[in-house]
């Protein structure tokens, strides 16, 4: 998709510290970390927002969670634990329209919502 940030990531038109990537997703750094494992996995393919999902295209969801087992264990927070946030829509506060999930760890974690 022209102008989306997180394709140019995966297109390698801007740059971005990959942690992990396969055929069907990227994972990488994200800019404004909020937690000191702060990891933003994608699709490789452009999914808008969960609402997005489809029959057809949510076998995605089993690559992102296995990314993330992944990813957690390489960075050493697999063991204690981790959460795995997507943000879907404006009241969400979703702010790149590429369907990505927020892997954050590596240190106890602020209080849960719900
Ligand atoms: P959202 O608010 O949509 O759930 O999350 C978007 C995330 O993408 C934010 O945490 C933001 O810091 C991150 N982000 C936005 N632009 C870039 C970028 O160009 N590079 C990286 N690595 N992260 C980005
Ligand atoms: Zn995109």
């Amino acid at each position: 998709m022209d102008n989306c940030i997180f394709c140019k990531i995966i297109n390698r038109q801007i740059p971005a510290a990959v942690v992990y990537e396969d055929d069907r997703v990227i994972a990488f750094n994200d800019i404004n970390p909020v937690a000191p494992v702060h990891v933003i996995i994608i699709p490789k393919e452009h999914i808008a927002s969960a609402n997005d999902l489809t029959a057809g295209n949510s076998d995605i969801l089993s690559d992102v969670f296995l990314a993330a087992q992944k990813i957690a264990e390489k960075t050493g927070i697999a063991a204690k634990g981790y959460r795995l946030i997507n943000n879907c829509g404006a009241d969400a506060g979703q702010t790149v329209f590429h369907m990505h999930f927020h892997l954050l760890g590596g240190v106890v974690l602020g209080p849960k919502i719900i």
